[in-house]
């Protein structure tokens, strides 16, 4: 079984969303192994996102990221990082296919209700970016 690091952006914890979104992640076979809600500072979703620092959406991204409360979670499952990616829908919601999460939900590029990890290199690195092995079952 494969581990992922997924979030649940601020947009949509404020639209009442965090049920609804995991009911299609778990409803996918992907099961919640660790879970929490923080307020990230400026910092800390600086660093977070540090592979995209530079690029003309950063800023923005920073902001959105800290704007209110999100649920960080770790996901298990087999291929749980693919099949997170895929359950979530593309980047922008617009392109994003039928049935996927920010197809459904989400409300521009900039606030699309989720995250998942890429590759399992990032998912290592997101995953210990918020827990240690011992918050994790
Ligand atoms: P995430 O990393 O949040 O799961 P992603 O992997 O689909 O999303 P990335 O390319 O890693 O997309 O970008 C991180 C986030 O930055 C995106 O989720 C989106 O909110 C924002 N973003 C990315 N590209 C753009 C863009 N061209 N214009 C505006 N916002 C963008
Ligand atoms: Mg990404």
């Amino acid at each position: 079984l494969e581990r992922t690091f997924s979030i649940i952006k601020p947009d949509a914890v404020k639209r009442n969303l965090i049920g609804e979104i995991l009911s299609r992640l778990e409803q996918n076979g992907l099961k919640v192994v660790a879970s929490k809600m923080v307020f990230l500072t400026r910092g800390e979703a600086e660093g977070f996102y540090a592979e995209h620092e530079g690029k003309p959406f950063y800023e923005t991204l920073v902001n959105n990221m800290t704007a209110g409360p999100i649920i960080v979670q770790v996901l298990e499952g087999e291929d749980a990082i693919a099949k997170n990616r895929q359950v979530m829908g593309t980047t922008d919601p617009e392109k994003a296919d039928a049935g996927t999460i920010r197809k459904d939900f989400a409300v521009s590029m900039q606030q699309n209700s989720v995250h998942g990890s890429d590759s399992p290199a990032s998912a290592a690195r997101e995953i210990s970016y918020f827990f240690s092995e011992i918050e994790i079952f």
